[in-house]
């Protein structure tokens, strides 16, 4: 199913007079999710003023890819954990209750030996990698709660993206093991603003473009890049669908080209919050996290405007006031 080009907003009311027909609510991550996060930092990198940060997160997601397709048998669900996670309108895999699997460290400390082994000699990030691949699991397991809750207190900010980038393989991993070993493992819990596989908040949103999800605003989990259905035109934080403004950070000439920007921030004048939604009709290589670090000009701007973000990107480097939204 197509739609053709369309240079409007659907509204709500459409949109859920399409409700029931045959498109995923939920749609679990790809094999070659990292593998696109890589290939699209590295386009964002050439000319960028974060280009030697974005070239080093393109490294760590060429390694999450490799050690994605190996990673070892680590516990999955039950049915009957299922059943329950369904029953109380709660993601399985939530972080706050599912217990991480101590094949995350020794995961994670693989990956940054490869990280390691990718980077050029004379790279600065080297010590910073060594220094995280040198942590005690104690003050590995206590970074990833901070981490994970969105505490900035007591964070080493500098550490903070490697350590995610283990928990997102650790993640990723758990979703499509889960899927592959349960028959119906994840439902739509009762808190859309959350991942319905992990609890995680968006690391921001995506209008995607082809097949049965054509037209289609998804938000994508900054854990375990799932990314599940929300209405366009309404708040990734408070979902309420009056007061929405976009913001971007060039004006599109109309008369020039139809398209909107490929990234704008979706704004909320009812709650102050914001999340940025990517459109695939403008660029079909966008990718949310990869798009959201390399535009935090917009982050900025829209700051200055008095707006908090509602979403969360993990491999931020440097810490927020209030990373939970
Ligand atoms: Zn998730
Ligand atoms: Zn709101």
């Amino acid at each position: 199913m197509t739609h053709p080009p369309t240079t409007r907003l659907r509204t709500p009311e459409e949109i859920a007079l399409n409700a029931g027909a045959d498109w995923p609510r939920l749609r679990l991550p790809d094999p070659d999710v990292f593998a696109e996060r890589a290939l699209r930092l590295r386009q964002l990198a050439a000319g960028h003023a974060l280009r030697d940060y974005l070239l080093l997160l393109a490294v760590v997601a060429e390694a999450q890819h490799a050690r994605l397709a190996t990673y070892p048998g680590v516990p999955l669900p039950t049915p009957a954990q299922a059943d329950a996670a369904a029953h109380a309108g709660a993601p399985l895999l939530a972080t706050t209750t599912w217990p991480r699997d101590a094949a995350w460290r020794s995961q994670l400390r693989g990956l940054l030996g490869e990280v390691l082994a990718n980077l050029p000699a004379d790279s600065p990030a080297r010590a910073g990698v060594q220094a995280v691949q040198a942590l005690p699991d104690a003050d590995l397991e206590q970074q990833a709660d901070r981490l994970l809750a969105g505490r900035t207190q007591g964070l080493d900010l500098a550490g903070a993206p490697l350590i995610a980038a283990g928990l997102q393989l650790h993640w990723t991993h758990l979703v499509r093991a889960s899927a592959g070993a349960l028959t119906q493992p994840f439902g739509m819990p009762d808190d859309a603003t959350r991942c319905p596989c992990c609890g995680s908040p968006p690391a921001a949103s995506i209008v995607r473009i082809g097949g049965a999800v054509d037209g289609h605003r998804y938000l994508h989990c900054t854990l375990c890049s799932a990314q599940w259905h929300l209405v366009r035109v309404k708040c990734a934080h408070c979902l309420g669908t009056s007061g929405i403004q976009y913001q971007a950070l060039q004006a599109v000439d109309a008369k020039a080209s139809p398209q909107r920007a490929p990234v704008q921030a979706e704004t909320c004048d009812t709650c102050g919050h914001y999340l940025k939604i990517l459109h695939m009709t403008a660029d079909p290589q966008v990718e949310p996290l990869a798009d959201d670090l390399a535009t935090l000009t917009l982050d900025l701007l829209v700051g200055e405007a008095g707006y908090a973000p509602a979403g969360h990107n993990l491999l931020l480097l440097f810490g927020e006031e209030d990373a939970a939204p």
